[in-house]
């Protein structure tokens, strides 16, 4: 038997303890946004910290942050070796409405194949994956193959503050030639995927002005500013019925796919878009139609309302004119643009666009950049093959709609690719009632992620090999 036979065999002999590590994990109720969970995200990041001991990790260490510790680690073994930098988070998203979860949602309960709790995908179901499989060379070989480094934050869902202040100070501790990161989806259980682009993304709130306080319908309606009305024309203005976002330099900037790009979001020979449209429980999707839903995911701007803010919502009917409203709104990015600069661009659109008669406030609330990763470096190659060893079938390589500021972030200053090599699938819930992660992706997980510390290592005899540390 070949060492890695030895390894998938030691993940299968074990598999329902690494199960029980997660139940353990998920039982943890590190909601970072909540206060109250504040001592709750500590002892997440504790058992983090204990596990990465229990596996052999030389350097284990909890960071204090003017936020939530970050959990360091490193494995060092030869200097001549590659050296991977491991991120994750182990805060989750608050679980309201409790009422819609099937089990309770910090308990970590097996049903149909899948753990449920908050947190199963996104992210600790994805850490304590790659716990596994260090877990397993750890045993097997008695140490990884290449040298490792892990991060792991408690503030990805509240903003990552702390961990993007520590970053640039603290470059040489993360320094590595490649950064994974396990916290994305596949297209189905059968297909996975690579991330080669994320969106950037910028929030920020329009505040509407008009009258100096609310007023009676009856004596001033008609006359006066209804800062409500005003707010949806300029909603209006700034993305038709078209889907067309009215802010000109944006359409300028959007950068040109490929030829090969076109065709595989023309074709979409697996039914992403299908997919889509079944996940949303929606018949047609809305918009800019004349663009595939999938170069509409990966690469088009877009402009979202996310609430508005204003008037009288109660019961029953109270005759308002609002003095203000305000609306949430957020844009997602090609991976190319800087988001502080679109930032910009809204706001002067927003102003000229804007009724008049009203006073407008454009605020920025945060902003994240985007990122691309080079489908042809190594980490990532070695990353393909890795997957296709264990799926059967290689992967697609696909621009991801969302944002992970903190994956800009590190393939900006480490100058390494950034291996986006997830194992979630798309009605895994997250962020809503009843998330899970599906066990059997959990168990291919943790064979892919063995499989790619041992293909990072240098041999002699081995090709694509990574480039020598820098
Ligand atoms: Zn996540």
């Amino acid at each position: 038997m070949s060492q890695m036979d030895d390894i998938n065999s030691y993940l299968d002999d074990n598999f329902d303890a690494f199960v029980d590590h997660l139940r353990q994990w998920l039982e943890i109720p590190s909601v970072s946004t909540l206060p109250e969970h504040r001592a709750d995200v500590a002892a997440a990041a504790a058992w983090a910290a204990g596990r990465l001991r229990d596996i052999g990790f030389p350097q284990v260490e909890v960071v204090a942050t003017p936020g939530h510790p970050l959990v360091m680690a490193s494995w060092m073994i030869d200097e001549a070796q590659p050296t991977l930098l491991v991120y994750g988070h182990y805060d989750v998203q608050p679980v309201d409405p409790v009422d819609l979860w099937l089990s309770p949602p910090f308990a970590g309960t097996l049903r149909d194949g899948n753990i449920y709790g908050r947190g199963a995908s996104d992210d600790k179901g994805q850490i304590v994956l790659v716990m596994a499989a260090l877990q397993a060379w750890a045993k097997v070989a008695g140490q990884p193959p290449i040298n490792v480094k892990m991060v792991l934050e408690g503030e990805e869902e509240a903003g990552g503050e702390s961990l993007a202040a520590y970053l640039p100070n603290h470059l040489e501790r993360l320094r590595a030639d490649a950064v994974l990161i396990c916290d994305t989806h596949m297209v189905n259980d059968l297909q996975p995927s690579l991330i080669t682009s994320l969106r950037g993304i910028v929030c920020a709130e329009l505040a509407v002005f008009g009258a100096r306080s609310d007023l009676h319908s009856g004596s001033y309606g008609g006359i006066a500013p209804n800062p409500l009305h005003a707010l949806c024309l300029l909603l209006s203005r700034l993305k038709g019925e078209d889907g067309r976002i009215n802010i000109a330099p944006l359409a300028e900037h959007i950068p040109t796919p490929s030829e090969a790009e076109r065709q595989l979001w023309r074709d979409d020979s697996l039914g992403i878009a299908s997919g889509l449209l079944a996940g949303m429980g929606v018949a047609e999707s809305v918009g800019e139609n004349d663009y595939p839903l999938l170069e509409r995911i990966g690469i088009r701007p877009t402009l979202e309302v996310h609430g508005i803010v204003g008037g009288f919502t109660g019961a029953g009917s109270k005759t308002v004119i609002p003095a203000e409203a305000v609306a949430k709104i957020s844009m997602r990015l090609p991976s190319e643009l800087d988001p502080q600069q679109v930032f910009t661009w809204l706001e002067e659109a927003a102003q000229t666009l804007m009724p008049r008669g009203y006073r407008l406030e454009v605020r920025c609330l945060h902003s994240g950049r985007g990122m691309s990763a080079n489908p042809d470096h190594p980490a990532v190659h070695l990353a393909a093959q890795s997957v296709e060893a264990v799926f059967g079938r290689p992967p697609v390589f696909l621009r991801e709609g969302g944002s992970i500021p903190i994956a800009a972030l590190f393939s900006e200053l480490m100058a390494a690719p950034v291996v986006l090599l997830g194992f979630g699938l798309p009605d895994d819930e997250v962020h809503a009632p009843n998330e899970k992660f599906s066990l059997q992706q959990f168990r291919q997980g943790m064979k892919t992620v063995a499989h790619y510390l041992g293909r990072l290592r240098r041999e002699e005899n081995f090709s694509p090999a990574m480039p020598p540390p820098v």
